[in-house]
């Protein structure tokens, strides 16, 4: 068995590694380069390798696993995508919206000429996607289907809605069994039941991202509680920057608890202001099987909530004076109507700004994090005396506690574990921590190499 290692070997995006065995060429993601430009480069260049496909299998429908796949059938992929059922919906609402920011992308760069070409050009189109997601393949987790003369299978890992491990099984008695982590959820998560022990594994890829870090023990829920009885106290509002999948809905569940058990008054007006975010809480609420979330609670997510659809309503809600409590995309505050609303909110000292979840280093919501008193919105400069806080403990991966304990249902040591998807220091700290602890081989592969099992 060969492995290529074509993404997320040294960073954690652009998540594409290429199994060579028993005659098939196999693709494990198919994910977007984010983040530093010198990564993001790469989405534009086609990897030779990646001619001649027999399958590609996703892990989970967060971009940086799925974003290329529009990408790769614009350069003439015509297979199998197998996913989760859910991974497939999920997929659908993401690789559109990534379609469509290409597209506003090249517009705009030919719009103000700052492309080094003479017209730019999408990575891919809304018609790229549309055709990938005719490709795909749903694949219930437990269930097996066959890839040439492999055996694939898929089980849950939480982390998101449909999100699963790859298991893919070599032919013959002596065939190897090589698991792909995918991304690990969390052993608690607010809305993720815990990820399926994986019992066998002779060739492993494991993700690294928290590998170097515990989460902190702090419940969101009081922090929550606490910042938004503040600022309504001093007659503000409270704007949430939260990623529209996954993250929107976990705020959601923990704003009804409080508002449920009386700590936060019923008469401030919750706003999900994303029309991705909407349709996202949508299928969240359609999986609630899948979830650890009662079905019960699921169904009343959004009693009392005012789902903001067109542009329109989310400029007048900006324009607002009355206090309020506003989830809106993107979660970095890198784009999206939450813009508006930081523009509007960010001067006055009665708000708060309330970020869930990591900030890539450069981003708005890295900056105002880091204390920064002026933003630039919309090529303006814009004070910052609103309150910046930030929410913990809803991270959607294991941390490097978590991942080793997950490993360690592992029966029988895998010949060699690969660890993937962290930066430099998180990985090498879980692949010593994986030598020492569990004592199995392990290294980080480099970006490109390919390793033979
Ligand atoms: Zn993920």
């Amino acid at each position: 068995m060969k492995i290529h290692f074509l993404g997320a070997a040294d960073g954690v995006t652009g998540s594409r590694h290429l199994v060579e065995s028993a005659g098939s060429r196999i693709l494990l993601d198919c994910g977007l380069f984010q983040g530093w430009k010198l990564h993001r480069e790469r989405n534009w260049v086609f990897p030779p390798e990646l001619r001649e496909l027999d399958a590609v299998v996703i892990s989970h429908a967060h971009l940086d696993h799925s974003g290329w796949l529009p990408a790769l059938v614009k350069h003439g992929y015509r297979g199998a995508i197998h996913a989760s059922p859910a991974t497939c919906e999920l997929a659908r609402v993401l690789l559109l919206d990534s379609a469509h920011l290409q597209e506003e992308d090249a517009r705009r760069a030919n719009r103000y000429g700052f492309s080094r070409h003479a017209k730019a050009l999408p990575l891919y189109t809304r018609a790229d996607a549309q055709r990938a997601l005719a490709q795909l393949v749903p694949l219930t987790p437990g269930h097996e289907t066959q890839i040439g003369r492999h055996r694939l299978r898929l089980s849950p890992v939480g982390h998101l809605l449909g999100a699963c491990a790859v298991h893919l099984t070599e032919p013959g008695r002596q065939g190897l069994h090589l698991v792909f982590s995918g991304d690990v959820g969390r052993s608690r998560d607010l809305l993720m039941p815990p990820p399926q022990p994986v019992q066998q594994a002779d060739v492993l890829i494991v993700e690294s991202t928290y590998g170097n870090r515990d989460h902190p023990g702090e419940d969101p829920l009081e922090r929550l509680a606490d910042v938004v009885q503040r600022t309504v106290q001093r007659g503000g509002s409270v704007l949430m920057p939260a990623f529209a999948v996954g993250r929107a809905q976990a705020l959601l569940l923990l704003l009804q608890r409080l508002r449920r058990a009386g700590r936060i008054d019923a008469h401030i007006p919750i706003f999900l202001d994303s029309p991705m975010a909407i349709e996202a809480t949508a299928l969240y609420r359609r999986h609630a099987k899948l979830l650890a979330v009662p079905a019960s609670e699921m169904r009343t997510l959004c009693d009392g909530v005012r789902l903001v659809t067109t542009l329109q309503q989310s400029q007048r809600l900006a324009g607002s004076r009355y206090p309020a409590i506003i989830i809106s995309a993107s979660g970095m505050a890198t784009g999206g109507r939450v813009l508006g609303h930081l523009k509007a909110m960010a001067p006055e000292p009665r708000h708060t700004l309330l970020f869930a979840g990591f900030q890539v280093g450069g981003s708005r919501g890295a900056r105002l994090m880091a204390g920064e008193r002026e933003i630039k919105i919309f090529g303006e400069m814009v004070p910052v005396r609103a309150d910046v806080q930030q929410l913990p403990g809803i991270s959607g991966h294991a941390d490097r506690h978590e991942l080793l304990a997950w490993l360690r249902h592992i029966r029988q040591p895998p010949r060699q574990t690969f660890v993937v998807h962290g930066e430099p220091d998180a990985s090498d700290s879980l692949r010593s921590a994986i030598r020492n602890e569990l004592g199995w081989p392990g290294r980080v592969p480099a970006h490109g190499e390919c390793a033979e099992v």
